[in-house]
């Protein structure tokens, strides 16, 4: 989402202290110096460009009235590009404005033909309204902009299909509703002009993949009456977008990543919690499931949302406007508790002014909390990343950010959120005790250098590839031609249709036997989800992908539902079912797993000496055997209980290497310490991965083994926890030296003695973290990088 440019807020308290002076007092707090890296992001003065002689006058007129004088230079860039018939990707910052670059050219063509059509996709129902906003108040005549989604009344529809010329729909919409229905569709799909992908970012792992082959389909849908449009999508700033984009649509993409809007100055400063002496336990009490934190892990630093909630008091005391972004609803609320009793032992009623906000308020209530932020009711205020989309609120004194948000394109949103017009703003990063968290806060130049991490999909994952090919067998019997639009593997996808007995073969193409559409899910992860439903109420809470059930509800387990906490009684698998009850236990649960993993086949390779680095397909059985109750203030162990449960089978990409016990003794790795070693390095590689791909460390796996039957070496493998692969695992690969670089260098340079959750603990272990050498992992990952070439 893009209003461009962003308008800030004018209104509210008078200029508090400058941000320099503020984080002198916040770090001259405590004993020692938390802050690793202060970057001073200076203002930046834009740069315009002259309207293109191609825009109308009645064009440039309409933005004039809407406060846009002229376009930026890469708004222009962009446009220009599209405008002849490039597909382009513009990859800018929050705020930059890149809707002008699809509006221009698609509303200029729209003006200048009577016939055209535009088709802009968003990620969310709310952003497509917030489009619609921006295009029907240009108030352009001709134009009729609507929205198509699930909310359409039914009597609007065949309206928009007929009249409207700038349809907003979402690409669940396009695959459910638009593309089976192309009959219908077919006077607008011949005249289509333009396609807008915003926010194309969005569209990664397994859910881009579909989104992928649903753009394909729209493309040879177009192609069946005669239409190519332009495709013109806009992205967040990320590593590589031309080629993310190009995956995306299958099309040749130029982007345009060159900035040219106005923006305030920042003091943007790294922060890490200080360590705690030994034993002094886990002081805040908060489930490891809710927040995202561990602290069952034996903690060494003070935790993140202790830290957060610390600041958040101290600015709010200042009188600066602050947000405070936090990962969990119930996190967001433990930072604005304590933050609110902080401020009322100081000066009683002060707390008042601090809030949380959570995503689930209604839309009034929002609205209130954002007002009453604005004018300076409230100060302070701790929120999920809900705010990240769809809601307006930028102007922000200071903005906290209680751990790494998964992406510098995140971390870019919410740190956007501070700075008014003209004045200079504060930005916080709270490292979270995590291996990527760490190396970020201490290696600056993979946040404020050029970004590294890229929109990783893999349109080729058989297990996408097959279901998309069967929907566009329905919409259109496939023919030889289609093979190179849907890409690497449709032909084998076919074949295996075939055999199944869902396409038939004639002369004139492949055609669906069926008489029902076959059912495809855009964001399925493999198995069907399981429902979660309260006994007593029979109220469905919520689903889990079939993927995590066994690990988030299986009998015993506690689950957290918008923090509240439930007890599983029940997993019924063959009805998808988990039958839980409210219970707050001061436990926490947590399950193992015993993990087995065979080669299938080799895709590629690097022989490296006695270094071998692999991309290639594997399948991976787990089954989890057992639970620990653990208690949720100090992490002690109370008990293990067994678990009767079936295993569990995937087929995915993984990347792995060898090393030769030679060379590992030869580094003065002991052989009794191999699996350790081998373990912390696979633990970290696994942490540090989302520097390199679009990823969250929970949609990958791995293993260490001292001797893999395949491979009959000491190995580490890392894997895409999604069936057929997402990419992730092929993107590690691809930047396998910087990927394990980084690893090391995180394991090297942390603090602690013997290996913590800042470098080679993992919250997911299967095996309790057991065995690990953080020493050995450092020697291990040396003798990898001294033979791989760069
Ligand atoms: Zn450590
Ligand atoms: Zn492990």
């Amino acid at each position: 989402m893009e209003s461009s440019p962003a308008a800030t807020v004018s209104a509210g308290p008078g200029p508090g202290p400058s941000p320099a002076d503020l984080l002198r007092r916040l770090r001259a707090r405590g004993a020692g110096d938390p802050v690793t890296h202060v970057e001073r992001v200076p203002a930046r003065a834009g740069v315009p460009a002259p309207w293109p002689s191609w825009a109308p006058v009645e064009l440039r007129a309409a933005f004039a009235r809407r406060g846009v004088v002229a376009p930026w230079q890469h708004q222009a860039e962009a446009a220009n590009l599209a405008y002849g018939g490039e597909h382009v990707v513009v990859a800018t910052g929050t705020a930059s404005g890149k809707s002008l670059a699809y509006q221009l050219p698609a509303l200029a063509t729209l003006l200048a033909d009577p016939r055209a059509t535009v088709l802009y996709l968003a990620p969310t129902k709310a952003l497509a309204a917030d489009q619609l906003r921006a295009v029907a108040a240009l108030d352009l005549e001709g134009v009729r902009p609507a929205c198509y989604d699930g909310d359409t009344p039914r009597a609007e529809r065949e309206w928009i299909r007929r009249h409207s010329r700038f349809v907003l729909t979402n690409p669940d919409m396009l695959h459910h509703g638009i593309l089976p229905g192309h009959a219908q569709w077919a006077g607008f799909l011949r005249r289509l002009a333009y396609v807008v992908i915003d926010e194309c970012h969005t569209y990664r792992g397994v859910f881009g993949s579909h989104v992928a082959h649903v753009l394909r389909r729209l493309r040879r849908q177009c192609a069946r009456f005669g239409a190519t449009p332009v495709f013109v999508l806009a992205s967040a700033t990320s590593g590589d977008p031309a080629t993310a984009a190009g995956r995306l649509t299958g099309l040749p993409v130029t982007a345009v990543t060159e900035d040219a809007s106005p923006r305030g100055g920042v003091t943007f400063a790294l922060w890490e919690p200080p360590l705690l002496p030994p034993d002094s336990g886990s002081p805040t009490p908060v489930p490891p499931q809710a927040t995202g934190d561990h602290d069952d892990l034996h903690q060494v630093r003070r935790s993140a949302l202790r830290e957060t909630a610390d600041l958040l008091a101290d600015t709010v005391a200042e009188g600066v406007r602050t947000l405070a972004f936090v990962r969990s609803r119930k996190g967001a609320e433990v930072v604005a508790a304590n933050a609110r009793r902080s401020l009322d032992d100081a000066v009683p009623g002060l707390g008042d002014r601090v809030a949380a906000y959570r995503g689930g308020y209604l839309r009034e209530e929002r609205r209130e909390l954002e007002r009453a932020l604005l004018h300076g009711d409230l100060l302070g205020l701790a929120s999920t990343n809900a705010l990240e989309l769809g809601v307006d609120l930028v102007g922000l004194d200071a903005v906290l950010i209680c751990g790494y948000p998964g992406t510098r394109a995140s971390l870019w949103q919410q740190a956007g959120r501070a700075g008014r017009s003209g004045q200079e703003a504060l930005a916080v990063l709270v490292a979270r005790d995590d291996p990527l968290d760490t190396y970020l806060v201490h290696h600056p130049e993979a946040i404020f250098g050029a970004p590294v991490e890229a929109t990783v999909l893999d349109p080729a994952n058989p297990y996408v590839l097959a279901p998309q090919l069967a929907c566009a067998a329905v919409e259109a019997p496939l023919t030889p031609a289609d093979l190179a639009l849907f890409g690497d593997g449709a032909k084998e996808a076919i074949d295996e249709l075939v055999a199944a007995g869902a396409l038939r073969q004639r002369p004139t193409g492949w055609y669906w036997r069926h008489r029902e559409r076959p059912e495809v899910d855009l964001r399925g992860e493999g198995g069907a989800p399981v429902a979660v439903v309260e006994s007593a109420t029979g109220r469905l809470l919520g689903t889990v992908d079939g993927g995590s059930s066994h690990f988030l509800l299986h009998p015993g387990a506690v689950y957290l539902h918008q923090g509240v906490s439930y007890v599983v009684d029940d997993l019924d698998l063959a009805d998808g079912c988990a039958l839980v009850h409210t219970e707050e236990p001061d436990w926490s649960t947590h399950a193992r797993d015993v993990t087995d993993l065979s080669v299938v086949s080799v895709r590629s390779y690097v022989d490296a000496g006695p270094v071998g680095m692999f991309l290639g397909e594997v399948d991976v059985t787990s089954q989890v055997v057992s639970y620990q109750r653990r208690r949720i203030a100090t992490g002690e162990v109370i008990d293990t209980r067994p678990l009767d449960l079936p295993t569990r089978e995937l087929r995915t990409v993984a990347v792995w290497f060898t090393l030769s016990p030679q060379s590992l003794a030869a580094a003065g790795v002991q052989a009794a310490d191999v699996p350790g070693a081998l373990h912390a390095a696979e633990h970290a590689a696994i942490g540090l991965l989302p520097l390199m791909a679009t990823c969250d460390r929970w949609d990958i796996g791995g293993l260490s083994t001292a001797v893999h039957q395949d491979t009959e070496a000491p190995t580490v493998f890392v894997y895409d926890g999604h069936p057929g692969g997402a990419g992730f695992a092929e993107r590690a690969y691809r930047t396998a030296s910087a990927w394990l670089r980084a690893t090391r260098d995180a394991i090297a340079e942390c603090g602690c003695e013997t290996g913590c959750p800042s470098c080679v603990q993992s919250p997911k272990c299967g095996n309790g973290n057991n065995p690990l050498s953080k020493p050995d992992a450092v020697r291990v990952l040396d003798v990898v990088l001294a033979n791989l070439p760069e």
